[in-house]
């Protein structure tokens, strides 16, 4: 499954950055997904519930997915566009000759924690 494998890269990411950061707990785990990754929020939250009790670092964070609208500007005309669902004509000339601005990005944004002291 998609959201599995990414999840899985999610935790691997948060739990180096927890390191770095000395942190002791993990609380928040804010990540930003492009509209264009057809990733459903319900099941990365679940998964991601399920694999952080593998971790006492993790397993009291609630994870945060911000989905990021599809921005793409037209070849055609130059109108930039921002979009909740995928679709790729322009609607100011219904040209298909579009360039993605946005919407592939997958980003860990943030984390918050207890830091040791
Ligand atoms: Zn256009």
């Amino acid at each position: 499954m998609h959201e599995a494998a990414i999840i899985e890269d999610v935790i691997r990411q948060v739990l180096h950055e927890g390191e770095k950061n000395r942190l002791v707990k993990i609380s928040m785990v804010f990540l930003t997904v492009g509209r264009l990754h057809h990733l459903v929020l319900e099941t990365m939250t679940e998964l991601f519930d399920l694999m952080k009790k593998e971790f006492p670092i993790l397993n009291q964070a609630t994870l945060k997915v911000d989905m990021d609208p599809l921005r793409f500007v037209c070849r055609s005309c130059g109108q930039e566009t921002e979009a909740d669902a995928p679709s790729f004509s322009c609607p100011a000339c219904r040209s298909v000759n579009i360039q993605i601005l946005s919407g592939y990005e997958l980003i860990l944004a943030r984390i918050e924690g207890e830091q040791n002291e």
